[in-house]
């Protein structure tokens, strides 16, 4: 790509990185990344995302913004409460950096639309808030072979990692089935420190980079998990599973499920 000397001043601090350069520049403008979510996650990561330069970012939410959001999705602005997220998001991503073609999907992702839309992507990034999309993230990008970062927040804990698949262990090789309706406390009933969303997704944000560049180890086989209120960071080692019903050597779900419709993310 030929860069004006106003891109090469907005980018010169990644091209200044030995590792990443003019050619890791370029790898980010042709990245095309999907973030899944407006919301705690999605903010932060769409943010980075679109500071940093990559080409295509996709954007999916059905919601619109409430008041009670603006306590951690910080793309969105009290002006924007009762808009559409994605709406409200895309105009501050490309505020921040007009090179960033964003694409809005105002809709909820389904067993029969998720595999159109995330075809288009290099890397997806989950930032839903509910265990039924999580587990059709997971299942649509190991049919589609997408790489994607998974993520959970909950009250003062975080909990992350990256699926390649074929590759590495995918998220029903360590949670083969979503929790029961209400086994698991929403963060509407159980809360969430604002600034948690932020540490993870920028870390979804830096793995997205990661992958675009092709710099470093992405977080494949370890789920890493946080506590903000001792700020410990822990690392489990997850394995892949030849029985896993997805990406085992016999998968038995060879058609994408919608499960019940429940909210919120981390187990
Ligand atoms: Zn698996």
């Amino acid at each position: 790509m030929e860069y004006s000397i106003e891109q090469l001043e907005r980018y010169s601090r990644h091209i200044i990185l030995q590792e990443v350069g003019v050619e890791g520049q370029d790898k980010i403008a042709a990245a095309r990344v999907l973030i899944v979510g407006a919301g705690g996650l999605g903010c932060p990561a769409a943010l980075y995302l679109a500071a940093a330069g990559i080409g295509t970012i996709g954007i999916v939410d059905g919601d619109t913004v409430d008041l009670s959001n603006l306590q951690r999705q910080i793309a969105h602005h009290t002006k924007d409460v009762g808009r559409e997220k994605v709406l409200s998001a895309a105009e501050k991503m490309t505020a921040i950096n007009p090179d960033v073609q964003v694409r809005t999907y105002q809709m909820l992702l389904c067993a029969d639309n998720i595999r159109d839309v995330i075809r288009e992507y290099d890397f997806v990034i989950d930032g839903t808030d509910n265990f039924p999309t999580k587990f059709l993230v997971n299942d649509a990008c190991v049919m589609e072979s997408i790489p994607f970062s998974h993520g959970g927040i909950l009250r003062f804990d975080g909990q992350t990692t990256t699926v390649v698949p074929g590759q590495s262990a995918c998220y029903r090789c360590t949670f083969r089935q979503p929790p029961p309706p209400d086994a698991v406390p929403t963060c509407s009933q159980a809360g969430v420190l604002g600034a948690i969303a932020g540490m993870l997704g920028t870390i979804q944000a830096a793995e997205a980079l990661k992958h675009a560049t092709g710099i470093g180890q992405l977080l494949t086989d370890t789920l890493l998990s946080f506590n903000a209120l001792n700020m410990s960071f822990r690392r489990v080692p997850l394995r892949r599973q030849e029985n896993c019903p997805i990406c085992g050597t016999a998968p038995t779900i060879t058609e994408l499920v919608d499960y019940q419709q429940t909210a919120c993310a981390l187990r």
